[in-house]
């Protein structure tokens, strides 16, 4: 009878613990289906911010809200290579898939962090370095494609000065509470030229030239790109999605 009742025992629990592929299949929500063209251009559900024709989607943010930025004869937009102007997006953004083309200027008369400095500021905070890095020491952790004074990129992706080059963000945005606490960090992970240069990073915070970085509760916002001495920087074909 033992035996019979073990049989019985073991038969139910094989039963019971029987596994079937369709346990772990999940058939719904469907992924939307978005279209691209190629790997550079804009996927039918992105915000094109710059294609070349003109800047409705930006405004200067230095004093009188008038940009010192310009479209160029060849649909670029290049800012003055000054201290100071910069253009940032009229609308404000959380997190977000950037694609962004830049070049260098050709002109080398300059090194270090005043070769064609420039960068992308996510919520108008947290700093994706542009620099020439292709030929021009500078601190490691503020070369081209650096979190500016957080993280050194993996390796250096540079191309050449008058080369075009593309950076492809993703940026996780942190999160505050209403205490204006820092509840979840914020994350970047970028491609340059299409190789991996920040893998999930964490952000600490700004991206601050001077002294540690800060953690002031804020919600969405611009994306800006910097005007910094000395050399200029082209800009071509911005677009992003909201994640
Ligand atoms: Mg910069």
């Amino acid at each position: 009878m033992k035996f019979y009742l073990a049989i019985f025992i073991t038969f139910f629990i094989n039963i019971s613990i029987a596994q079937s592929s369709k346990d772990t299949e999940i058939w719904e929500p469907i992924p939307k289906k978005v279209y691209s063209i190629s790997d550079s251009a804009p996927p039918n559900d992105a915000i094109v911010l710059f294609d070349g024709t003109d800047l409705s989607k930006w405004e200067g943010n230095w004093h009188d809200k008038e940009s010192e930025w310009m479209i160029n004869d060849d649909g670029f937009l290049v800012n003055n290579g000054n201290d100071g102007p910069r253009i940032q997006t009229k609308e404000n953004f959380g997190s977000v898939q950037l694609h962004i083309e830049w070049k260098t200027s050709e002109d080398l008369s300059y090194k270090n962090q005043d070769r064609s400095n420039s960068g992308i500021f996510l919520q108008s905070r947290y700093e994706i370095q542009i620099l020439d890095s292709y030929e021009n020491q500078t601190y490691v952790n503020g070369q081209a494609g650096s979190v500016y004074k957080q993280y050194i990129p993996l390796v250096n992706s540079s191309r050449k000065p008058g080369e075009w080059q593309s950076y492809d963000i993703v940026f996780k945005a942190p999160e505050f509470n209403a205490k204006g606490e820092k509840v979840k960090s914020g994350y970047f992970t970028v491609f340059h030229n299409g190789v991996l240069i920040q893998n999930h990073v964490e952000i600490l915070g700004t991206t601050e030239n001077v002294g540690p970085p800060k953690n002031i509760a804020h919600g969405d916002g611009p994306l800006f790109l910097q005007s910094h001495c000395c050399s200029k920087v082209s800009f071509r074909n911005i677009w992003l999605r909201k994640l």
